[in-house]
């Protein structure tokens, strides 16, 4: 992934984020490579490097000498100059994780939840942050922001048919603006299948693909879309609903109103109805050999090859990978089933892997990507935050942006 900036004043903070990122994937890196990579001026580049360097988010490293004269000084990440945190909040639990600016997991918990709704759960919310960030021995004027990501939601709920699927209370900014205040740091909200698509291409099989597609399989079903190296969000930030295409003709109904729709038999919730169970809460230890569980990974691979052929014709991604609250085993059992897939634009024969991989990078690679959010979610000059609550924040990032920063 090349990450452009703008030679244009008024983007500095944007720029900015631009130049920590290209440092982090291409360190160490001499400032006449972050210029070509950035296309930033070399000007540009050697201005931001040095507030950034002041801020210690950046450090100079040695270089070997190549001439004469003095060698120049590559840059790298200062790993313990910045730290965020990352929280993925699920109907049943909130998974956490702390990061320093490497990307490395200083600390991670999980908390169980009754109740998902923002009343109940942003005060739990916020004392896990805490609870993270005390257990870590981090400053707390380190931490630059909390990424939060949530299932996806399609529309104002139905009090007569509640889908269990979405978490009632989180589809608006109302929740992540409280946790804000509560904290005191910005917080980013965005989803859980497009923070497993970030999260997997910093620690799982993502990191040299610039065009995939992450299947999430959580309660519901989302698609995470990166394409030419950029998530895309679509009008309202909820693009990637894969979960309600409707792939079988008069198939079950759903929640959304429509009939066949895919998570109907490709989720948790799919799964724990197929075992007589309520929702994902009840399910038990997964074992794909058990025969109940195999014919239900049986019986979804056919809607699930249909829609991977509907994203391989309309993205044409390098690969789709599929992830989420299901252990790698069940993972596994499900694209064994897949094969053979039908014929699509990705199925030609000079292609250089599989068209459908497990995802490797775990359970909380939605968390692990919302820690990146921060960080990363502004890097599109498309994406606008979900949420700007750092009005009043006490923290603030440590190269002194305030509030009104836009990038
Ligand atoms: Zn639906």
């Amino acid at each position: 992934m090349t990450l452009a900036g703008t030679n244009q004043e008024l983007t500095r903070p944007f720029n900015r984020k631009v130049v920590l990122e290209s440092v982090r994937r291409h360190q160490p890196v001499s400032r006449a490579e972050l210029a070509r990579l950035t296309g930033l001026t070399p000007q540009a580049v050697s201005k931001i490097a040095a507030e950034l360097t002041q801020a210690g988010l950046l450090r100079t490293v040695g270089r070997r000498r190549t001439g004469r004269g003095q060698p120049p000084l590559d840059l790298a990440v200062n790993p313990s100059g910045g730290f965020t945190l990352g929280m993925e909040i699920t109907p049943t639990a909130v998974h956490g994780v702390l990061v320093d600016l490497a990307g490395s997991v200083c600390e991670r918990a999980s908390i169980p939840l009754t109740d998902p709704a923002p009343v109940a759960s942003v005060p739990q919310m916020a004392e896990l942050a805490r609870a993270l960030v005390t257990r870590s021995g981090v400053e707390e004027r380190r931490i630059l922001g909390l990424g939060v990501v949530r299932p996806g939601a399609l529309g104002p709920p139905d009090p007569d048919h509640p889908d269990p699927t979405v978490l009632p209370g989180w589809d608006g900014a109302g929740a992540s603006d409280a946790l804000a205040e509560s904290l005191g740091m910005p917080v980013t909200l965005d989803n859980d299948a497009t923070a497993a698509a970030i999260g997997e291409q910093r620690y799982g099989v993502a990191e040299s693909l610039s065009s995939y597609v992450y299947l999430f399989i959580g309660e519901g079903l989302g698609a995470g879309l990166i394409v030419d190296g950029r998530p895309i969000k679509g009008a309202r930030g909820m693009a990637g609903e894969i979960g309600h295409i409707p792939v079988v003709p008069g198939g079950r109904s759903c929640y959304c109103g429509n009939r066949g729709c895919l998570e109907r038999y490709v989720s948790r919730h799919a799964l724990a109805e197929h075992l007589g169970l309520r929702g994902g809460r009840d399910l038990p230890a997964l074992d794909p050999a058990d025969p109940a569980i195999a014919a239900w990974l049986t019986a979804a691979a056919d809607p699930l090859r249909a829609a991977i052929t509907v994203l391989e014709n309309l993205l044409d991604p390098q690969t789709v990978l599929i992830g989420g609250h299901l252990p790698a085993p069940m993972l596994q059992a499900l694209i064994d089933r897949l094969d053979p897939l039908p014929p699509s634009l990705a199925s030609h024969p000079d292609r250089a892997g599989p068209r459908v991989m497990r995802a490797t990078a775990g359970e909380d690679v939605s968390a692990l990507g919302a820690a990146a959010l921060p960080l990363f979610e502004s890097l599109s000059p498309l994406a606008a935050p979900s949420t700007a609550a750092v009005e009043g924040s006490a923290v603030r990032p440590p190269w002194g942006s305030t509030a009104a920063d836009p990038g």
